[in-house]
């Protein structure tokens, strides 16, 4: 062996490199990553709002065979459960044969709330020719993108009478859909020289929503009145029953496959079903002797707060529930548990490249990412998994041959931001975030890939084993 082979096979031997999934994957499991992608597409048009992600969960699970568990419950080893929470967030779970004292539970949390436009509670007006519905923005977005695109309506209504009505307009093909108007360039000349975050303020964000006057002489306000007409032929709604209402515009593009190869989707709301669907497919699919739990909750884009919020103490009471129920002690459950705080991270983009440290970057199909603490600045707010957690799970994958990385969000002074992952680390359950790189997060339309996605998914697996 020359002296120059032998510094290769060294470099080989001791060095770390990511490497591309897609490259690494043979011709079977590339076909494999292909067609997970389809179910999860399928899943992302179904489910848009939280309220929808928790119905089309529920459908996936019963057809597995899970049925629902109520607090107070027997339970025995093999059984196969869900759990709904307000019909905006669910956790599914398998119960195992292990000591649950001994073993804990394998826990995946992740979210099903998205960045979107939501309408206010008195919302409805027209003004020159237009009927317009007032929002008030929810999460992190750039409101400058969420105008001349197409919109859809999703929510529910609850009317006087206390009956819920379901409304989802914009998805069909035939439907109708909504819109935020932007300025012409030609007259843009003041709002480009602005700051982006002022290009399109808060309150410019309504969303046309008719503009046909109603028949009749005296009446004013008649585009208002024809949209109000038809809310009550379709709905049997009245413009007071908006004061009990969750509605949200969302884009109305479905999910589409990116690139001449496929290799990418782009959607609205991979943050967080891009993770919430590889849990939701590993506990329906995987056979395990541990008792494992996916968690799929809502509100994590505004801090995780309320009743179906991560912070809320249900999910906390399921556990315990569950540990009463199998006549284990919760204090030691939790103690022995492990959880996969399942969030997406930042993709590096190299159109970019200024905010990121690239080798601590998550790069697009190097594999599912782990991010050992988030936070920002000095990591504030991040609940840092140990090294021996993270050496655990590592192992796992190694033994599964999962694909996968680790990541920061970006530089180190360039920002920052949370996941619910202190929330169950809080709890005495050690946690670690692995969740999927995104391309333009939070945009209406951002970019995941394939392989990614897919990696997230066997990792699951591996997790659950
Ligand atoms: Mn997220
Ligand atoms: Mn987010």
């Amino acid at each position: 062996m020359s002296d120059k082979s032998k510094a290769k096979a060294l470099q080989e031997s001791l060095s770390y490199k990511k490497v591309n999934y897609f490259e690494q994957a043979s011709e079977a499991e590339r076909e494999e990553i292909f067609a997970y992608a389809e179910g999860y597409k399928a899943f992302l048009d179904a489910a848009k709002t939280e309220r929808e992600a928790c119905a089309v969960s529920v459908e996936a699970a019963k057809k597995a065979g899970f049925t629902e568990y109520r607090f107070g419950d027997k339970l025995k080893a093999g059984d196969k459960k869900y759990f709904v929470n307000r019909g905006k967030s669910i956790a599914v779970f398998r119960v195992g044969k292990k000591n649950l004292e001994e073993d804990g539970f394998r826990l995946i949390a992740s979210h099903i709330d998205a960045p979107r436009i939501d309408i206010k509670q008195n919302p409805l007006y027209e003004d020159t020719g237009m009927a317009f519905l007032k929002t008030h923005y929810y999460g992190g977005i750039k409101k400058y993108q969420w105008t001349a695109i197409p919109l859809a309506l999703h929510g529910a209504v609850v009317l006087k009478d206390g009956k819920k009505i379901e409304i989802s307009v914009g998805e069909k093909p035939e439907d109708p859909v909504f819109y935020i108007n932007d300025l012409l360039p030609h007259l843009g000349g003041d709002q480009m020289s602005g700051k982006a975050g002022k290009i399109i303020e808060g309150e410019q964000l309504n969303v046309v929503v008719g503009g046909l006057p109603y028949r009749d002489e005296e009446a004013s306000d008649k585009i208002k009145l024809t949209v109000l007409e038809y809310l009550n032929k379709a709905y049997g709604m009245c413009e007071e029953d908006f004061l009990s209402a969750e509605l949200s515009a969302v884009p109305a593009y479905p999910a589409r496959d990116v690139g001449f190869d496929r290799a990418l989707i782009g959607a609205y709301g991979h943050d967080d079903r891009v993770c919430a669907y590889p849990a939701l497919t590993a506990v329906l699919n995987c056979e395990s002797d541990h008792t494992v739990i996916a968690m799929l909750v809502d509100k994590e884009e505004i801090g995780s707060m309320g009743t179906t919020g991560m912070q809320c103490k249900v999910y906390e009471d399921l556990m315990e529930e569950i540990a009463i129920a199998l006549g284990a002690n919760f204090r030691k459950v939790r103690a022995v548990s492990k959880c996969l705080s399942s969030d997406v991270t930042a993709a590096y983009d190299p159109n970019f490249a200024g905010v990121y440290e690239k080798m601590n970057s998550a790069i697009l199909s190097c594999g599912t990412c782990m991010c050992k603490f988030t936070g920002a600045r000095g990591k504030s707010g991040a609940s840092d998994a140990s090294a021996e957690f993270v050496g655990e799970v590592r192992k796992m994958f190694a033994e599964n041959g999962v694909i996968w990385q680790t990541s920061e969000l970006g530089k180190v002074d360039a920002g920052g931001g949370g996941t619910v992952a202190q929330f169950l680390a809080n709890l005495n359950i050690d946690t670690v975030d692995l969740g999927v790189p995104v391309i333009s997060m939070h945009a209406p339309w951002e970019v995941i890939s394939k392989a990614d996605l897919f990696s997230n998914y066997k990792a699951f697996l591996a997790f659950m084993k």
